[in-house]
């Protein structure tokens, strides 16, 4: 199933991200978190590539076991240190699993990395995608504004060229505070800008994980989420609690301000999208 036919539907779901384990040997962890995960309820699954393209075989079999379990999976492909046989390679693969749905991205620049003038932007990536076969194809989008860009018009005129060249819907970075989303939403409407765009949620239930995280895009969390953290930094089984509540808050609202699906970050942990998904089994459907 294409996830631009759902975001079409008047369903209400969430969808879950899931990242492939970095050695061969945690695959079978890995898989036993897809299925318990595609259990939950997740309407579809994403899988993240690793940078460089080190983890695609551990990742193309995230996404088969996710069609496996009878639920959509979108596979992400980065371009930037790629070229087009290996692009081609890969969609190739996704298209004999039965992959409809890509993430396309430019990934991270990375000190001493070759970067391909040919994909220097998801942009250029999406084209490619589009032109290799009939697949569904999201883009990110930042509504903090992208680090590289000079400002969040600017970078906004850099997503419409993503949607011009095919993209079929957004995916926002972790969003913590829902206002900035909807200041988001306006500046992109102000653009021109009309697809669906999914909000990504990220609970938190690891203080010193979330701040490297916050560090690293530049993205600070609100003070009133800064001070749970803080508060429970050392207490693993309360953070856990809080970030699943103040993950429920944001969705509870994100659901009543009009947004149908809704991203987790799930980091891998099932029982976390379990205990969000518990607390809206009457507002998903
Ligand atoms: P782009 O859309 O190309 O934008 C990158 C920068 O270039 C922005 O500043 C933008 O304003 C600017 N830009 C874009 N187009 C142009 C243009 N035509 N001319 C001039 N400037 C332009 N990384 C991974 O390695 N693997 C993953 O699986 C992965 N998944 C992700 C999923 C989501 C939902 C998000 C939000 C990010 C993900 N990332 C992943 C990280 C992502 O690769 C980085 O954030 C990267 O820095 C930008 O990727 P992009 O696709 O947004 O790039």
């Amino acid at each position: 199933m294409k996830i631009i036919d759902l975001l079409k539907s008047d369903h209400v779901g969430i969808s879950c991200e899931l990242f492939p384990p970095k050695k061969e040997s945690g695959l079978p962890n890995a898989l036993e978190i897809v299925r318990e995960i595609a259990a939950g309820g997740s309407d579809f699954i994403s899988v993240t590539y690793g940078a460089g393209g080190s983890l695609a075989g551990q990742a193309l079999a995230l996404a088969v076991e996710v069609q496996r379990c009878g639920k959509p999976a979108m596979s992400h492909l980065t371009c930037i240190n790629s070229d087009e046989a290996k692009i081609e390679a890969e969609l190739a693969q996704f298209k004999a699993a039965g992959i409809e749905n890509v993430m396309a991205l430019r990934g991270d620049r990375v000190p001493g990395g070759v970067e391909n003038p040919q994909f220097l932007h998801a942009s250029d990536l999406v084209k490619k995608i589009k032109a290799s076969g009939d697949f569904c194809v999201g883009g990110a989008c930042y509504p903090q504004g992208h680090p590289e860009a000079a400002s969040l018009d600017e970078d906004i005129e850099h997503t419409k060229i993503k949607l011009d060249a095919g993209c079929d819907f957004l995916v926002t970075q972790m969003v913590f505070d829902n206002d900035i989303l909807y200041n988001y939403m306006f500046r992109l409407m102000a653009h021109g800008i009309h697809v669906p765009v999914i909000p990504g949620i990220m609970p938190v239930i690891n203080a010193a994980q979330i701040t490297r995280i916050c560090e690293l895009s530049g993205m600070p969390l609100p003070p009133s989420y800064r001070a749970v953290v803080e508060k429970y930094a050392d207490n693993p089984l309360a953070l856990q609690q809080a970030g699943v509540a103040y993950a429920t808050g944001q969705v509870v609202d994100l659901i009543a301000n009009g947004f149908k699906n809704i991203h987790i970050y799930t980091m891998n942990k099932p029982e976390i999208v379990g205990a969000i998904c518990n607390n809206l089994s009457a507002l998903l459907q």
